[in-house]
């Protein structure tokens, strides 16, 4: 039998090829035979089935480099004296990339790197693989022929199939000797640089949130019941996702519709099937039979031009990872998982703040996604568990395995995977500088926030969770600004009711010694859901029926919290203020309610605050040109900067990639905020900044300079603020500032930064 290329194949005419490569690797596993000349059947047997003149593989050593292990068809001289540095050739290139090399001319190439000790020059067409394990590369499989042409595609996804079932081998040590190399090509050092979400600096060891499951059993037995649990599997992953969109369940992935509604796409795809089908027929067990599917598919998607389709590829690895969990028994793991380490490092491409709060944080140190902004709310949770939180760590996920050595600088953004000791050992002396500054902090906990001229300045603590409490005293806040009362309602299974509530606002207030606390109603809605709470799907969540909008359409919700924080406040005084109000009348429509509480209050008997003070918080524009009107109906009002920024700027206050364009140090926030100081003065109403902006000693400085005198933070931020705060000469910025805001094109941080430097404003 002559094949295309002219070369003979020794491929059975009835037999496809994969199933005979599959058949021919068992039957060397099964001989006798030492670990060099068991690589190199394999490659004899691979190039025959392949009808290649060439078949190589190359494993990356411990330095990064890429050895010519075995070869079929290259001098032999050629075998452990030839290696290349990753990304040098088209091998190198393979292994960078992670993806095929199909290239019909490959000395035409421009990455193609000439080796004359291999013989190579005699060959022009080259299709190279990536040999995977745990999502990363431990070497290249390739084949080469003399003439030139490009491989089809089902040639493609028989090496790719056959390179995982080399990687099989030779991570199982049945290939004796190359166990150690593979042992060591994984712990390669790497650096990633994302965005800081939090602060701190964490060393520990990786958790998945979404575990990879490894295939170690790559050929079936019995392919008939390889099928029944393949289809079995695939019956429950279109059913879990269909009951994911029905339900809405979106927080709980933290994903968007468009994602489940490719997941549906993918997962109803009879060619999916039929492939995956086809696979487990080949002999593949049923996970090898995702894995080779997930390479192929994937191979394909990323050589379409249209973007849509390479967007997918991750969509399509979630759900192969998915079916993958399915067959092993471990779907909807994550979480509650058991035997985390101590020092958990958490890795995901995208967590919501419920999911973040079902980990047990006495271990949490450290989290890692690949989306997030400083001020989406899974930072703000971060920030609360005291947790080192990087976002924007590209694609690692693909890098990292459960168990890796990671360190998290929430201070950079910097992320060292596998850390080599040295790293280590600076990191830890990282650390100890910090907590030195700490130390130094720690020596102002017992001052006021008071700047260089005079002007006292309330430092206050955002909080949400019983866990926060501790850190009053700890950092020397003042009290409580910010008190997020939703995220009791996030970490409950169904809602909470009025003995909970009541339970929990009594604790927080116990907790507090009397330090006041600023109670914000429910803020549910954008990114923050109650899975158990029935809402339509809505095309703008950050815009729709979220936070005072459900608290008005929901009276009996609104009032059970309302109930709730009475009861805890027997005795004494409260402040409540309610999150998102968008006009002024909302407000009156907030205080008949409470009146209505009031009155049933004292109908039933039941003790009511000593006080109630009321306020709202500013985060939706419209406020800012209605501003006297509001100030009336507030006894006090919050700066809620995430959300204002968000809505000033029409930008994401989740996506990194659009909130990061905007600053609230550029001359149109900070005009507007000036507007609302000045209000405040005006009508004699307290205005305290609640948002992330308050916690960063620049963005607070120009804040102090435009009048503010109350600023609510993360515990971690009060010690640099007030650092800050105790050596700002705030009348002679305000002035500076004033001047700045009104300069037609001025950089005004870095002027900022100039003034700081200039005044000795400790930042
Ligand atoms: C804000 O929007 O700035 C704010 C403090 O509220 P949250 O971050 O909870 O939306
Ligand atoms: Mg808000």
């Amino acid at each position: 039998m002559h094949d295309r290329r002219g070369k003979k194949s020794d491929l059975p005419a009835s037999e496809p090829a994969l199933r005979v490569i599959m058949r021919r690797l068992r039957e060397i596993m099964a001989e006798p035979g030492e670990g060099q000349q068991r690589l190199d059947r394999i490659v004899k047997q691979i190039a025959g089935v392949m009808v290649a003149e060439v078949c190589s593989i190359y494993l990356i050593r411990r330095d990064g480099s890429l050895e010519l292990y075995a070869s079929e068809g290259l001098k032999k001289e050629a075998v452990h004296a030839t290696r290349l540095n990753r990304n040098e050739g088209l091998v190198g290139r393979c292994a960078e990339q992670a993806q095929p090399i199909n290239e019909p001319d490959a000395q035409a190439h421009p990455s193609f790197s000439y080796r004359p000790e291999t013989g190579e020059e005699a060959y022009h067409s080259m299709l190279a693989v990536p040999v995977m394990r745990s999502g990363q590369v431990i070497g290249v499989l390739d084949v080469q022929n003399h003439t030139r042409r490009e491989y089809a595609e089902e040639d493609v996804e028989v090496l790719q199939a056959t390179a995982m079932v080399v990687a099989e081998l030779l991570s199982s040590g049945v290939v004796a000797g190359s166990q150690a190399e593979i042992e060591l090509s994984r712990t390669y050092s790497a650096v990633i640089n994302g965005q800081a979400l939090s602060d701190g600096i964490a060393l520990g060891h990786a958790v998945l949130h979404e575990p990879r499951i490894v295939v170690t059993t790559l050929l079936s037995e019995d392919p008939a019941a390889e099928m029944t649990r393949l289809d079995g599997a695939l019956h429950r992953l279109r059913a879990s996702i269909d009951e994911m969109l029905a339900h809405e369940r979106l927080s709980f992935a933290g994903e968007h519709r468009d994602v489940l509604e490719a997941y549906r796409m993918f997962a109803h795809d009879r060619g999916w099937h039929h492939r995956l089908r086809g696979a487990v027929q080949d002999g593949l067990t049923a996970e090898a039979a995702v894995e080779r599917v997930q390479n192929s598919t994937r191979a394909r998607m990323l050589r379409q031009i249209d973007p849509f389709w390479s967007e997918r590829v991750r969509d399509l690895d979630d759900l192969s990872d998915r079916l993958l969990r399915i067959l092993a028994g471990r779907a909807n793991q994550h979480g509650h998982r058991e035997n985390l380490p101590d020092d958990t490092i958490l890795i995901a491409r995208t967590v919501g703040p419920a999911e973040l709060l079902d980990y047990d944080r006495t271990k949490l140190r450290g989290l890692i996604v690949e989306d997030g902004s400083a001020q989406s709310h899974v930072a703000i949770v971060a920030k609360a568990l005291g947790i080192a939180a990087v976002g924007q760590a590209h694609r690692i996920v693909e890098h990292v395995a459960d168990g890796d050595a990671v360190i998290v600088d929430a201070e950079t953004g910097e992320i060292h995977l596998r850390p080599t000791s040295d790293v280590i050992a600076a990191f830890q002396d990282k650390v100890r500088f910090r907590a030195k500054r700490q130390e130094r902090f720690q020596g102002l906990r017992g001052l006021p926030g008071v700047t260089s001229e005079g002007h006292r300045v309330a430092l206050l603590l955002n909080a949400g969770m019983l866990v926060d409490l501790p850190h009053l005293e700890e950092s020397g806040a003042e009290g409580i600004g910010l008190f997020r009362t939703e995220l009791q309602f996030m970490l409950s299974d169904r809602l909470p009711r009025l003995a909970r509530q009541t339970e929990a606002y009594r604790a927080v207030l116990e907790q507090a010694k009397g330090y006041p606390v600023v109670f914000r109603t429910l803020d549910i809605g954008g990114d923050k859901m109650l899975p158990y709470l029935n809402r339509l799907p809505e095309e703008n969540p950050a815009l729709g029926w979220r936070a005072l909008r459900m608290s008005l359409d929901r009276p009996a919700l609104f009032r059970t919290q309302v109930r709730a924080l009475f009861r805890s406040h027997a005795g004494r005084a409260l402040s409540l203020m309610v999150p998102m109000l968008t006009v002024a009348s909302e407000m009156d429509e907030v205080r008949a309610l409470i009146d209505k509480e009031i009155e049933h209050s004292e109908r039933h008997g039941h003790p009511i605050p000593t006080s109630i003070s009321l306020g709202a918080m500013l985060e939706v524009p419209s406020l800012l040109f209605d501003l006297d009107n509001v100030l009336k109906k507030t006894d006090f009002l919050s700066i809620g900067s995430n959300d204002l920024m968000q809505f000033l700027f029409a930008a994401d206050r989740t996506s990194a990639q659009v909130s990061r364009r905007y600053s609230p140090l550029d001359k149109a926030p900070l005009r507007a905020l000036r507007s609302v100081f000045d209000a405040g003065a005006r009508h004699r109403v307290p205005i305290t900044v609640c948002g992330e902006m308050a916690g960063r000693p620049l963005e607070a400085m120009a804040l102090v300079a435009l009048g503010c005198r109350s600023l609510s933070m993360a515990a971690s931020n009060i010690g640099p603020v007030k650092a800050m705060v105790r050596s700002l000469p705030a009348d002679k910025l305000k002035q500076c500032l004033n001047a700045w805001i009104d300069e037609p094109d001025c950089d005004i941080a870095e002027k900022l930064k100039a003034f700081a430097q200039e005044h000795e404003v400790e930042l």
